[in-house]
């Protein structure tokens, strides 16, 4: 089947019925539910792009030449690095970089597992046929993905089989001739329920000893699979207008717990089956991690533009581009930006073929953007708020504007230095949205948080760095000081 439209993704979801729960209540229709219904138009968009810009977005399936998402290639050179990243950011442009969950996230995963699948053989042969398999099924039927990796927050202190009630988080309850009942809750699925699948793999961070066997588990199924349940966070979507709430009207991407009451897993779906020295070692291994973190920087400095665009046009709507510290903040904007596109050329340009042969970017230059961004997000949506203050909150709605008595009134006060009051604070709407309304805050916990804690990914990032060259660079440079005294 060739790549989706809007439409079929649409349709897909209507007729797959997963089951959704928010505030207490089960969603009869996705499609149709306020909470959702806005970002699965943004999603319908994406897909719908692919065929407005077809030599961008499609390619030609090896297997069976119908035109597939680009964003699902496996490149064999750098060109295709390049192809396959430009793909990902026209995908990004759509919402300034605000869909973290524009499939291409996952795509990048399934392709590098589907691909680097030797690992999973170490559990089954068949495991590792599963996972190529499942690479030309999600690519030839575009199939939408959500993932789940993280076990609920109970005890952090303990191992999963210490916990007090061990049973809590996802785990393995039989093994059968035709395959795996599981049971058991997992964190966090970002556009849970809304996708056509979801991937169960180990967190990207945390390793886990023989003894949580039993939760080391990688599998896909559908969303709609029986006993499976989204159990979704309130919406950040309030039902406003894309004027009044320019990026959560539209963008609101959701994240559900996900329950798993006694869900059967068919074999051909299982990666891996209770064995945590695989689970430790897929991301790395498969190289999943390689690709999915060049998607994130791909996406990232489209995010970094839009911040930038954002900044810069504040700064000209109340003629404060000429104070210095206000050019010293858009200059941190600049040089997050600079820096993000420098880590990504070194990324692609010390690109190497793996043991599949499939082109893959240099790590260490996306790892330090990926330990980096998380870290100076935060910072730029401080910067928009220092840059902005009240004017973030004096930001009165459309129906203001269009309200005979204090529509007037407003125009006229809320101007700018060359904007009028209803473009001014539509500016100042967005720049309020991205940063401050609910939409915004989670925008900044999601960059810090998604890939993995930050902190601990830093740990093993220092951990891993080489830290010997450094060393014996200091200590040749001692030893060559002498203690004697330079003579005048
Ligand atoms: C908006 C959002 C969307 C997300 N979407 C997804 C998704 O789609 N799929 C998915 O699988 N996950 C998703 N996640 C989850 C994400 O992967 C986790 O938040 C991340 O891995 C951190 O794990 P945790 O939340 O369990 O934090 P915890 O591990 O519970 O950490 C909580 C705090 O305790 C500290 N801490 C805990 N243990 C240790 C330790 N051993 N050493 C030092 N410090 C420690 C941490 O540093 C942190 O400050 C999402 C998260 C967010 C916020």
């Amino acid at each position: 089947m060739p790549a989706k439209t809007g439409k079929q993704y649409i349709e897909g979801l209507k007729k797959a019925n997963n089951n959704v729960y928010i505030q207490g209540e089960r969603v009869d229709d996705v499609t149709e539910h306020p909470a959702f219904k806005n970002v699965i138009k943004s999603m319908a968009n994406l897909y719908d792009l692919q065929y407005e810009k077809p030599e961008k977005m499609l390619y030609t399936s090896p297997t069976t030449g119908d035109k597939v998402g680009m964003t699902f290639l496996q490149p064999r050179s750098v060109e295709d690095l390049i192809k396959r990243r430009e793909a990902m950011q026209e995908w990004a442009r759509t919402s300034g970089g605000m869909m973290g969950r524009s499939p291409d996230y996952l795509n990048a995963e399934v392709m590098a597992m589907g691909v680097n699948n030797s690992l999973f053989a170490e559990g089954d042969p068949r495991f590792a046929e599963n996972a190529r398999n499942y690479y030309e099924y999600a690519r030839e039927n575009d199939i939408s993905l959500t993932h789940t990796l993280i076990h609920p927050q109970v005890n952090r202190a303990k191992a999963q089989h210490q916990q007090k009630d061990a049973n809590v988080a996802l785990h393995l309850v039989e093994e059968r001739p035709d395959g795996i009942i599981v049971d058991g809750i997992r964190l966090l699925a970002t556009q849970g329920g809304i996708t056509d699948e979801i991937l169960v793999f180990p967190s990207t961070v945390k390793k886990a000893g023989e003894l949580d066997d039993p939760y080391s588990l990688a599998f896909a199924i559908p969303n709609n699979t029986p006993g499976l349940k989204f159990i979704s966070r309130e919406s950040f979507d309030y039902g406003k207008n894309d004027w009044d709430h320019p990026l959560g009207s539209r963008f609101e991407e959701g994240d559900a717990i996900v329950s798993f009451e006694n869900v059967f897993v068919p074999w051909e779906r299982v990666f891996v089956c209770g064995n945590s020295s695989v689970c430790n070692r897929t991301f790395k291994e498969t190289n999943a991690v390689v690709h999915m973190a060049h998607q994130v920087l791909a996406k990232n400095i489209v995010k970094t533009e839009f911040v930038l665009g954002v900044a810069l046009s504040m700064m000209d709507a109340i003629g404060i581009d000429g104070f210095q510290h206000v050019q010293d903040k858009g200059a941190e904007i600049m040089l997050t930006l600079e820096t993000m596109k420098s880590h990504l050329y070194r990324a692609e340009h010390n690109a190497k073929l793996d043991k599949s042969g499939t082109m893959t970017p240099d790590f260490a230059a996306l790892d330090a953007a990926r330990n980096w961004y998380p870290r100076i997000y935060p910072r730029l949506s401080e910067i928009i708020r220092i840059l902005g203050a009240s004017g973030l909150m004096g930001i009165p709605t459309e129906a203001d504007f269009n309200h005979d008595e204090i529509g007037p009134i407003i125009h006229r006060g809320l101007q700018g230095k060359n904007l009028e009051g209803y473009e001014r604070v539509q500016l100042f709407r967005l720049a309020w949205d991205m940063t401050l309304s609910a939409f915004g805050s989670r925008q900044t916990h999601y960059e810090y948080y998604f890939f993995g804690d930050p902190i601990r990914m830093g740990m093993t990032y220092f951990d891993n760095y080489d830290k010997e060259p450094y060393k014996n660079y200091i200590q040749d440079f001692l030893k060559k000081s002498t203690g004697v005294k330079a003579s005048n």
